[in-house]
């Protein structure tokens, strides 16, 4: 039993979302500490990503995905000019490569024009071909407000901040299992010393490993917990200098956004993610893909040479049901938890990154 938590506000997990809600929650003059399960911030999804400041052009209108990623960019994009945080609003070409998926093309400008994204704009094969050479396309649409960002520095940024307002954030502090108690909550913590803490709110921000997380704290409403799945992304990378100048996507594809072309900020391009459903959290890189990168790469690349594709890096999108099923970010307040002081975030996938400042604020609002 705690009668006088020691903390005010814990914050389960130190990505991304966990370092925005923290610096948001001290700043607002909240006592945070952030537990990570890792020996380091941001070692999940948050560094293993596009690093893609996202426009909000494919989501539901009203969804969380769209409200979160319009509100997030525009605050980002803030952000890191004032704090300099490394960025660059590149822009990003969406492009048909045949005359049939040009109502695809169609149907994503009158999405992002519900999501409040007008700054969306025609651009003919000819002009393709001026804007990047190496782009094979019969008509594109192009997003000005679609930039890059550097996913480490952005962590660190706000870590700075939170911790300059007085958050600790401990890393090697896994979170086991915990209880709603009459004061508040009991965190079983792991890690070197084993210990329990109390604490008057808990924000659960620990990714793809959330629902589990939650279901592991007894006194919460098991009922509004979502299910935790799990879907790969590979990343290929492309030897040699990027003859590209800015982001290539093609039209969708079921489950992801197709095998697209981003740039890091030193300028190498790399491609991915493509979409393989997977039992538990593994990071494997599965080579044998590589053949299928080539051929959805050349239907807009055609001159990507045989070998110049070097295995990257995967990521894992935290889904919260099977292959085939759509969800929007879930974002639960006390009200839909059970517990007073205890906010959920699930199946924060992409934009989450773009989002995170946006969500941050939205969790302050729900825990009072
Ligand atoms: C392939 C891919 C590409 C993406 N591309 C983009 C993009 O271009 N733009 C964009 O905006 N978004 C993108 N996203 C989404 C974005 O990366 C995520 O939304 C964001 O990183 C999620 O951050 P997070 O803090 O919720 O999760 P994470 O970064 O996974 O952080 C959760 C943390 O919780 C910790 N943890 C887990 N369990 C426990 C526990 N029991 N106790 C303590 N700590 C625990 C983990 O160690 C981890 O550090 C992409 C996602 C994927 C998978």
């Amino acid at each position: 039993m705690h009668d006088a938590p020691a903390f005010d506000v814990a914050v389960i997990g130190g990505g991304v979302v966990g370092l925005a809600v923290a610096r948001e929650l001290a700043m607002a003059g909240r006592e945070v500490v952030v537990l990570e399960a890792e020996s380091a911030i941001g070692t999940h999804t948050s560094s293993r990503n596009s690093e893609v400041i996202h426009a909000g052009i494919y989501y539901a209108r009203g969804s969380l995905k769209a409200e979160l990623c319009v509100a997030g960019k525009q605050r980002l994009y803030e952000y890191c000019e004032r704090e300099g945080v490394p960025h660059a609003r590149l822009g990003k070409l969406i492009v048909a490569t045949r005359d049939d998926e040009i109502p695809a093309l169609e149907r994503i400008l009158a999405q992002a024009q519900a999501n409040g994204v007008d700054d969306l704009r025609w651009v003919s094969a000819r002009e393709v071909h001026e804007l990047e050479p190496e782009v094979v396309a019969v008509r594109a649409l192009l997003s000005p407000s679609t930039g890059i960002i550097d996913s480490h520095g952005l962590m660190a940024a706000f870590r700075r901040d939170a911790v300059a307002h007085g958050a600790h954030v401990v890393t090697s502090t896994p979170v086991l299992a915990g209880r709603v108690e009459a004061h508040g909550f009991a965190l079983d913590l792991g890690g070197l010393e084993a210990s329990t803490v109390g604490c008057r709110a808990v924000v659960n921000a620990s990714g793809l490993r959330a629902p589990s997380v939650s279901r592991a704290i007894a006194g919460l409403d098991a009922s509004a917990i979502p299910g935790e799945h799990f879907a790969k992304g590979h990343y290929f990378v492309l030897a040699g200098k990027a003859p590209f100048h800015r982001l290539v996507y093609p039209v969708p594809v079921p489950g992801g956004l197709g095998v697209h072309v981003t740039l890091d900020l030193a300028g190498q391009a790399r491609f991915g993610p493509d979409v393989s459903w997977i039992d538990g959290i593994d990071y494997t890189f599965d080579e044998s893909r590589a053949a299928s990168f080539y051929a959805a790469i050349r239907t807009y690349f055609p001159a990507l040479t045989d070998g110049a594709l070097v295995p990257g890096y995967t990521g894992i999108r935290p889904k919260l049901g099977p292959a085939g099923s759509a969800h929007d970010f879930v974002i639960q307040g006390p009200e839909v938890t059970g517990a007073p002081g205890f906010v959920g975030l699930y199946g924060i996938e992409s934009p989450g990154l773009t989002a995170s400042l946006a969500i941050a604020e939205r969790v302050r609002a729900l825990i009072g």
